[in-house]
């Protein structure tokens, strides 16, 4: 389904540039593409766990999931508890990080992120989300995974970042959903480092069988560019194109109010008319491991791109 031969090409052009223009030579090696098995396995593995809404059992063991994941995969990932009242009381919220590359303190950042929580919904006990939260956390996992492997590492520090409390309880507002992000970025801006941040690019729902990433016409105009050449190059256009029906609100907005350059990768086409959003429907039996490559390796090319520059 997608052209590997790009991939590799982009990649070692990356490190060769990069070689060029620091000085030090990273280690030229073509990188593996995404390794869609494993990004599926992922998928059903955080399925199995059940729902997972902000401060529930479910919540609290796939947090501890991604821990464990992200740190086979060779990281430190680093978790930010906290408490804040909302609609249904107070409710115990969990971040979690883990970066790659950098490390001088004030180099660029690029923020790859995601949320795992799943909506409660009401009449449906058992939704699972392995679309909407599935879908993205798996794939941020792969892409770690990944890109550890090829010590791609670039000038910028690239920040993946594992959101809780995306979903509302209610109605979206400023004290309901987008609570992790929304505290991300607080923390951004408190340090200055929002000043240094490159790019902000989130994945939400990217497993659909019949995929059709519906990129926002506000979101970065660089980024949406960048994203498409990629997608071009890879023979993936077709399935990346705009969503035309006003904005999304999801967790890029916190860092977009910031000033920092933003791209939602979403798929907000899920089934007929979007039945599938937020309905017991939303079931693995809906993604394929073919859709998170296509997506999965459009992101490493655009994160290997913006690490160049
Ligand atoms: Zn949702």
């Amino acid at each position: 389904m997608t052209d590997s031969w790009f991939t590799r090409f982009l990649l070692v052009l990356c490190l060769v540039l990069l070689a060029d223009g620091c000085g030090s030579a990273p280690e030229a090696v073509p990188p593996p593409d995404i390794d869609a098995a494993n990004a599926f396995r992922l998928v059903g593995e955080i399925c199995d766990i059940g729902p997972r809404p902000s401060g529930s059992d479910g919540g609290a063991r796939t947090a501890q999931y991604i821990v464990d994941t992200a740190t086979a995969y060779g990281y430190e990932p680093i978790q930010d508890t906290w408490t804040e009242r909302t609609a249904r009381g107070s409710v115990e919220f969990t971040n979690i990080t883990a970066e790659l590359g950098g490390g001088g303190g004030d180099e660029s950042l690029i923020i790859i992120g995601t949320h795992f929580d799943t909506k409660i919904l009401a009449g449906t006990a058992a939704f699972v989300g392995a679309n909407d939260g599935a879908s993205s956390t798996a794939l941020v996992l792969e892409l770690m995974r990944a890109l550890k492997e090829t010590s791609a590492a670039g000038r910028s520090t690239v920040r993946f970042a594992f959101f809780d409390g995306e979903e509302a309880f209610g109605q979206y507002s400023d004290s309901d959903g987008l609570h992790g992000s929304r505290r991300m970025a607080r923390q951004l801006q408190e340090s200055g480092r929002h000043r240094q941040c490159r790019a902000m690019i989130l994945l939400d729902m990217v497993g659909d069988k019949d995929l059709t990433v519906t990129i926002s016409p506000t979101d970065s105009r660089e980024l949406r560019t960048k994203l498409f050449y990629i997608a071009e190059q890879q023979g993936t256009r077709k399935y990346f194109g705009y969503f035309m029906k006003g904005s999304i609100l999801d967790d890029h907005i916190p860092f977009s109010r910031l000033g920092i350059p933003v791209l939602d990768i979403i798929d907000f086409k899920y089934g007929p008319n979007n039945s599938y959003w937020h309905t017991d429907q939303d079931t693995i039996d809906k993604l394929s491991a073919d859709s998170l490559a296509i997506v999965g390796n459009a992101v490493i090319a655009l994160i290997c791109e913006l690490n160049s520059e």
